[in-house]
């Protein structure tokens, strides 16, 4: 479950040997190793531009700056007008990017508001201030541009040059992500500058190493615009299923990071893994099948009496058994779609009648094969495009009880799953992306934190893909 690949071409040799035959240098990825900080771009630079009709430049300013970041502009820029003026209406200053020669700090980020785009010369503001920019850009920095979400645009231009944005951004990731950096979209719904706050911070840090590529549509965060990532899931009750091993350890080990009670359930065949796993995040193990008829009975009844109800559900566990549809049993049919969806949808409707608070959040684990589809996995793609549209039909329900519900869609991740693959698939696997390297689970279990924050409360229905920009189904 290791890269030896990425470790070899980091070596002296490695890399003398690599660059002599032409072969790719996987960049190191920085991943973080503590909890969200409050201000955690302290010390770094964050070079803002936009289009001179931008419209959030002051949710942008006050979040970024609320990171710790310092703000740097292009002087030249014709985008400017409107974050001086919100600059100046929040007393923040704004710093001319230096020249290189300065030997001043490169800048972290490259932030574009392109809230205002609404005809081809306006898209040329994109052009000017990115171009040439993109080279200084430090390894494993980042770009996002933010963009009215296309469903918001108010006419056919502002849609045209919103949709324009995915595939900038798409295009960019794959230039940059030799460099171990990535470059996402963020749509901003009407409403959405009040849930702003989160997915910046995740896009912006280390907490998104491995997403790249990517769209994101933010909405409003009604009532919840003021509770902030760091420290929102202290004291949270959380369920994990599949959490013995792999990403669903990761995810009870992040969650726990991050300050929740997790509760840990897997086959009862994984009970001593699974109490070894609890046992080191002061969690509780639940031996049990996520198929059994009274799952959610069972869950609520643990969960209840301890802790109160459940705040955070993630549906992790999952299987493959891969058959040429021609050849596929119906056991092997009937087990994956039972596994992998049946019991996310059983679990879910008794949870919501009794054990899952309110406002509680849930995150279903998809994947980039639902998506793409794979030869010999009809039966596992079913399941994991029927988890994107599942979260997307129960996501206006969830926002009924102040709760949400979205997907998160893993790529290649270096797991026990993936390493019972044969050798030949499985190095394209891991290499066919971006970031030329597997995911490690914790780049799963990062995404999922953000998306059970309440802080990310704009962010329901989604499916956000961390596959380093995987060209599998994209
Ligand atoms: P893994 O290493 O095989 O771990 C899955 C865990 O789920 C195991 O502990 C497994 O226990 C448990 N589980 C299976 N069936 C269960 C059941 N009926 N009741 C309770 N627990 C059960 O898998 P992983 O690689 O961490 O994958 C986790 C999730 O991510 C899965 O949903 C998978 O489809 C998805 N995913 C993974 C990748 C990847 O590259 N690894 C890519 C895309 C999506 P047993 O040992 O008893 O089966």
């Amino acid at each position: 479950m290791s890269d030896r690949y990425l470790d070899f071409a980091h070596s002296s040799f490695g890399k003398t040997f690599a660059s002599m035959l032409g072969l790719p240098t996987p960049p190191r990825l920085r991943r973080p190793d503590a909890p969200w900080a409050g201000q955690l771009l302290e010390g770094k630079f964050v070079l803002i531009g936009g289009d001179d009709a931008a419209v959030l430049s002051e949710p942008l300013l006050t979040a970024i700056h609320g990171m710790g970041a310092g703000l740097r502009i292009v002087p030249e820029h014709v985008g400017l007008p409107p974050l001086k003026k919100a600059a100046a209406k929040l007393k923040l200053s704004l710093a001319g990017n230096p020249s290189a020669e300065s030997g001043e700090p490169r800048s972290h980020a490259l932030v574009f508001d392109a809230s205002g785009l609404n005809s081809i010369e306006s898209i040329r503001e994109l052009y000017d201030f990115m171009q040439p920019l993109v080279r200084g850009l430090p390894s494993n920095g980042r770009v996002l541009v933010v963009s009215r979400a296309p469903e918001s645009a108010d006419s056919v231009l502002a849609k045209t040059m919103s949709m324009a944005m995915r595939g900038f951004v798409r295009s960019l990731a794959k230039e940059i992500g030799k460099n171990g950096s990535t470059a996402n979209l963020l749509e901003v719904e009407i409403g959405g500058e009040s849930g702003l706050d989160a997915p910046l911070r995740f896009f912006l840090s280390e907490h998104s190493a491995y997403v790249s590529g990517q769209t994101l549509s933010v909405g409003p965060a009604e009532g919840t615009s003021r509770i902030a990532l760091p420290g929102s899931l202290n004291g949270k009750v959380a369920l994990v299923t599949g959490a013995a091993r792999g990403i669903g350890a990761s995810i009870a080990s992040v969650l726990a990071r991050e300050g929740a009670q997790v509760i840990g359930m897997d086959h009862p065949s994984q009970e001593g893994a699974l109490g070894e796993t609890m046992a080191s995040l002061n969690g509780v193990g639940l031996a049990l099948d996520v198929t059994a008829a009274d799952a959610a009975e069972r869950i609520a009844a643990e969960v209840g009496p301890r802790f109160g109800g459940l705040d955070v559900v993630v549906h992790n566990a999952g299987v493959t058994r891969d058959k040429m549809l021609r050849n596929m049993s119906p056991q092997f049919w009937d087990m994956v779609l039972n596994i992998n969806l049946g019991a996310i949808l059983r679990i879910n409707e008794g949870l919501l009648k009794k054990g899952l608070q309110q406002n509680g959040r849930i995150v279903c684990i998809s994947s980039i094969g639902g998506i793409g589809g794979n030869a010999g996995q009809t039966n596992y793609a079913s399941t994991k495009a029927g988890v994107i549209g599942y979260a997307d039909a129960m996501a206006p329900l969830m926002a009924k009880r102040g709760g949400a519900i979205n997907a998160v869609a893993p790529g290649f991740i270096e797991t026990q799953m993936t390493a019972a693959m044969p050798m030949a698939p499985r190095e394209v696997g891991r290499r066919i992306n971006s970031l030329s390297q597997g995911g490690m689970p914790q780049d799963i279990a990062e995404a999922v934190a953000f998306l059970a924050s309440p802080a990310a409360a704009g962010i329901n229905g989604r499916t956000l893909r961390v596959c380093g920009q995987n060209w599998f189904g994209a």
